[in-house]
C-alpha cells in the first residue's frame, strides 16, 4: 500500500504546520493552538475527538471502531525549547529540506512520529472503508517534555476500566545502519539528592584538623553504595527486580551491534568489571544501575581556597527494572545510609514516578509489526527487549494491560532536544506506508486473538 502522492503531500504540510507552532511545555507556550490543530487533524481523520485539561497543556483523545482489539496510540505535541537559536543552521520553527532531510524542532520528537501515523491512517483509510473492526484509542499529550506530570492521573480519571493489547509508543528508532528497532520495554528511574551540613558558615581549612567535612561524608556516602562491578550495595535493592523471560533474554543474548562502536561513538572507555562485548547488551537492557549525577560544594573556581566548606549535595539517579519500585528503593537508601554511619546526610527525593516495564516479544501484533517494518525499511527489525532508558508507560503496561510496542522514525542523527533537530525523508515515507500496513493487518480476523498479559 505504497501512500499515494497526495497523502506524502498532505503529510508534509501538516508537519510544516504543527512545526511553525512553538509549543514548548517548558514555558506553557503554544500549547493550547498546538492541541486544537492535533485535534482538527484527528477529527478530519475519522476520530471522535474530545481535549481534557492537563497542568500545563490539554490531552487531546481520539477514538474509532471497536472490536475484540485494542490499540492505543501515545504521541505528545509538545517540544523542547529551542535555544540555543543561534546554533540552528535554519529558523528552527520553519520546517526546512536539507540533503534529504527534514529539519525543525518536534520534526522527530513527536510531531513526526504523529503525522507520519496519522498519514497512514488515512492512506488505510482511503482503501478500507468498512468500520473499523478494532478500538483504537489515540492519546497525544502535551506535557511529556516536562515529565509527563498529569498523565497518570488523566489516563486513571479518563479511562478508569480500560484495557488495551498494545501501545504503540510515541517514538521509535532506527539504529545507524538503517534497522529500526522495536522497543518492548523501559527502566524505572529514582532520582535523589543527597545534602550534608556540618557547620553554620564555611570555616577555616585549619579547622579541618578537627572538624568532619561535608564533601568527605558524601564521597564516603556515595562509594558505600556501589562496587566497582557496578553493583548496588543497598541491602533489599535487587529484591524485587523481575528476572527477563527466556524470550527477552535471548533477544538479548545477541547484542544487534558492537561494544566498540558505541565506545568509539561515545568515547567511553571505562568498563565496570564485569561488563564485556558479550554482556553489555544484557547490562544495558537488563541491569539497574546507580548514578552520580553531580558533586556540588566548597571551591571550584581559579587558584586555591583553603575553606572547609559547610554544606554539600550530591545528585544521585537509579536506573531501575521491572518489579522495582522508586518510593520503596528510596527507603532502602536511607535505610542503607543509616546502617552505614550516614544519619546526618539528607536525602531528598527529585523523581520517583517512572516504573520500569518490559512487555513479552512473543506477541502476535509485534510480529507483524516487525515484519512489516522489514518490508518498508529494507532491514529486519531488531526487537530491543528493553531500552537503557526510562519512559512513563508503567500506566500504559500496567493499568491498560497493553504490551508496548516502540516503533517510529528516529534515526541516529535525529539531534533529539538539539538544534538542528531533523528526520530522514525517506524514513517519514516509510514510517506513513508501515503505518498503513499496519492498521491494515490490524483490522484483519486473526489479530482479535485474546488478550494474554504478558507484562513484567
Ligand atoms: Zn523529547
Amino acid at each position: 500500500m505504497r501512500p499515494s502522492p497526495e497523502i506524502l503531500a498532505a503529510a508534509r504540510q501538516n508537519l510544516t504546520d504543527l512545526v511553525a507552532i512553538p509549543s514548548v511545555s517548558a514555558r506553557g507556550e503554544g500549547l493550547e493552538r498546538c492541541a486544537q490543530r492535533v485535534e482538527e487533524l484527528l477529527s478530519e481523520a475519522g476520530f471522535q475527538t474530545a481535549q481534557y485539561p492537563g497542568g500545563v497543556g490539554p490531552f487531546v483523545v481520539g477514538e474509532v471502531g471497536d472490536g475484540p482489539f485494542t490499540l492505543v496510540i501515545y504521541n505528545h505535541y509538545d517540544v523542547q525549547p529551542e535555544d540555543p537559536v543561534s546554533l540552528w543552521t535554519a529558523p528552527p520553527f520553519d520546517l526546512t529540506e536539507r540533503d534529504g532531510r527534514l529539519f525543525g524542532r518536534g520534526s522527530a520528537d513527536d510531531k513526526g512520529e504523529f503525522v507520519s501515523r496519522l498519514a497512514g491512517w488515512r492512506a488505510f483509510r482511503s482503501q478500507y472503508q468498512q468500520p473499523l473492526p478494532f478500538k483504537l484509542i489515540w492519546i497525544v499529550e502535551g506535557e511529556e517534555e516536562i515529565g509527563s506530570p498529569s498523565l497518570v492521573r488523566f489516563l486513571g480519571e479518563r479511562f478508569p476500566d480500560t484495557k488495551a493489547d498494545l501501545c504503540w509508543w510515541e517514538f521509535g528508532e532506527v539504529d545507524r545502519s538503517g534497522r529500526p528497532i522495536i522497543l518492548m520495554g523501559f527502566k524505572g528511574i529514582l532520582a535523589v539528592e543527597l545534602q550534608c551540613r556540618t557547620a553554620k558558615t564555611d570555616l577555616h581549612s585549619s579547622l579541618g584538623a578537627i572538624f568532619d567535612n561535608p564533601l568527605w561524608r558524601l564521597a564516603a556516602a556515595v562509594s558505600s553504595l556501589r562496587d566497582a562491578s557496578g553493583r548496588v550495595l543497598i541491602d533489599g535493592f535487587y529484591e524485587d527486580v523481575i528476572a527477563p523471560n527466556a524470550r527477552s533474554a535471548k533477544l538479548a543474548a545477541w547484542p544487534p551491534f558492537a561494544l566498540e562502536d558505541l565506545q568509539d561513538e561515545t568515547g567511553g572507555q571505562r568498563l565496570l568489571s564485569g561488563v564485556d562485548a558479550s554482556s553489555f547488551y544484557e547490562h544495558l537492557n537488563f541491569e539497574p544501575c546507580l548514578n552520580v549525577n553531580g558533586f556540588h560544594g566548597g571551591y571550584g573556581g581559579e587558584g586555591a581556597k583553603t575553606v572547609l566548606p559547610c554544606y554539600g549535595s550530591a545528585k544521585l539517579d537509579f536506573r531501575l527494572a521491572p518489579g522495582q519500585r522508586p518510593v520503596r528503593i528510596a527507603e532502602l537508601l536511607r535505610r542503607q545510609l543509616d546502617r552505614n554511619g550516614f544519619d546526618d546526610i539528607e536525602v531528598k527525593i527529585l523523581d520517583a514516578e517512572v516504573l520500569g516495564v518490559r512487555s513479552d516479544p512473543l506477541n502476535y501484533s509485534v510480529e507483524v509489526g516487525a515484519r512489516l517494518l522489514e518490508k518498508w525499511f529494507g532491514r529486519p527489525a531488531v526487537i530491543q527487549p528493553s531500552s537503557a532508558a526510562s519512559g512513563l508507560a508503567h500506566p500504559f503496561v500496567h493499568k491498560f494491560g497493553a504490551t508496548l510496542f516502540g516503533a517510529g522514525l528516529t534515526h541516529h542523527g535525529a539531534m533529539l532536544h538539539s538544534p538542528d533537530e531533523n528526520i530522514l525523508i525517506e524514513h517519514f515515507e516509510n514510517m506513513i506506508g508501515f503505518s498503513a500496513e499496519f492498521f491494515a493487518a490490524l483490522s484483519e480476523r486473526e489479530i482479535g486473538v485474546p488478550r494474554v498479559s504478558a507484562n513484567d
